[in-house]
């Protein structure tokens, strides 16, 4: 009958997005191509309930939940699991989210990011696709696309965050798997690190501006690229991505004018290719703080923020720490 019609025809068109998707990723020349827009549009967008496709009971009331992500400012005698219970999901959704243990003490003020229904917040990556998230994770595109109420391709942008919706366990377990490569390719200290990342200290950690993200964190031209690169103009204002002290201000070799600010416990954030600094060593800087103006000193092909954050010395991937 006509719901039979339609399943079909959400399979065609489905199958004819992931060819689509597939062909788009191996023709190469066209990563900023996400979805084609008038295939995402004919996604079905139901008015009314969300279908999780989860098992769990809990999924009862979850099903009537409108799917949105929840900023919470942490307030005294706060826990995870009354926040949790309070907002009728898993702890796993909070911490998670938040890239915190679930045994972590939360602190007043602290602030966290969590979605409505049980799932993980993702914030999209250069690259991303909405298909390969999808299949990435394990859950039906259309769910993705429903639930964050995407019907074009103007909604899938770098830096948006989104619900990914399921059982947060698995989902971040997925993406520690996915991070795993690039932690061990800096070896050194990755205990130390790992330990150091489900510090709740770190949850928190800001852009230090809002550039066009134009190198990622990793192999590059044969060299290991210890950060990420914005691409910004010249005197752009770059912030701190985190409260804490500046332990250098000048220039370093290919750098340029560096800052490098200390924020407790082995983490250091750097701040390179600087046209002007804002701050002086031994300074004490709040996050979202200017400290330094974009620019293009030190081994640069044009003006861009190289931003680079450090655990006991040893870059990691800042995207994954980026909320
Ligand atoms: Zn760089």
């Amino acid at each position: 009958m006509k719901s039979v019609k339609k399943v079909v025809l959400i399979s065609a068109i489905l199958a004819a997005v992931t060819a689509l998707a597939f062909a788009i990723s191996s023709s190469k020349k066209t990563s900023e191509v996400y979805l084609n827009s008038q295939m995402l549009a004919l996604i079905p967008q139901p008015k009314t309930e969300l279908e999780l496709g989860s098992k769990e009971e809990s999924t009862q009331n979850q099903k009537s939940k409108k799917a949105e992500i929840i900023r919470y400012t942490v307030k005294s005698g706060d826990t995870l699991e009354a926040i949790a219970k309070r907002y009728g999901i898993s702890v796993d959704s909070i911490a998670e989210s938040n890239l915190i243990d679930k045994n972590d003490i939360i602190k007043v003020g602290q602030e966290l990011k969590f979605p409505s229904i049980n799932g993980v917040v993702y914030k999209i990556k250069k690259g991303d696709a909405l298909w390969d998230i999808a299949s990435r994770y394990k859950i039906k595109l259309e769910d993705i696309a429903r639930i964050n109420s995407i019907t074009s391709l103007n909604d899938v942008k770098f830096g948006k965050e989104i619900i990914l919706p399921g059982e947060a366990k698995l989902l971040a377990s997925e993406v520690q798997n996915r991070d795993t490569s690039v932690r061990t390719a800096t070896s050194r200290g990755s205990a130390s690190t790992k330990s150091a990342l489900s510090n709740a200290a770190y949850a928190g950690i800001i852009w230090p501006l809002s550039g066009r993200f134009t190198s990622a964190f990793g192999q590059r031209w044969g060299e290991f690229h210890k950060g990420i690169d914005l691409a910004a103009p010249v005197g752009t204002t770059v912030s701190a991505a985190l409260s804490g002290k500046v332990v250098f201000s000048g220039y370093r070799g290919t750098y340029g004018r560096l800052i490098i600010v200390d924020h407790g416990n082995g983490m250091e954030t750097y701040y390179a290719h600087l046209s002007k600094s804002l701050v002086s060593v031994g300074q004490n800087v709040k996050r979202g703080q200017a400290i330094a103006k974009v620019g293009a000193t030190g081994r640069v092909t044009g003006p861009h923020l190289h931003f680079e954050i450090r655990f006991n010395s040893v870059p990691v991937n800042p995207l994954s720490y980026l909320r």
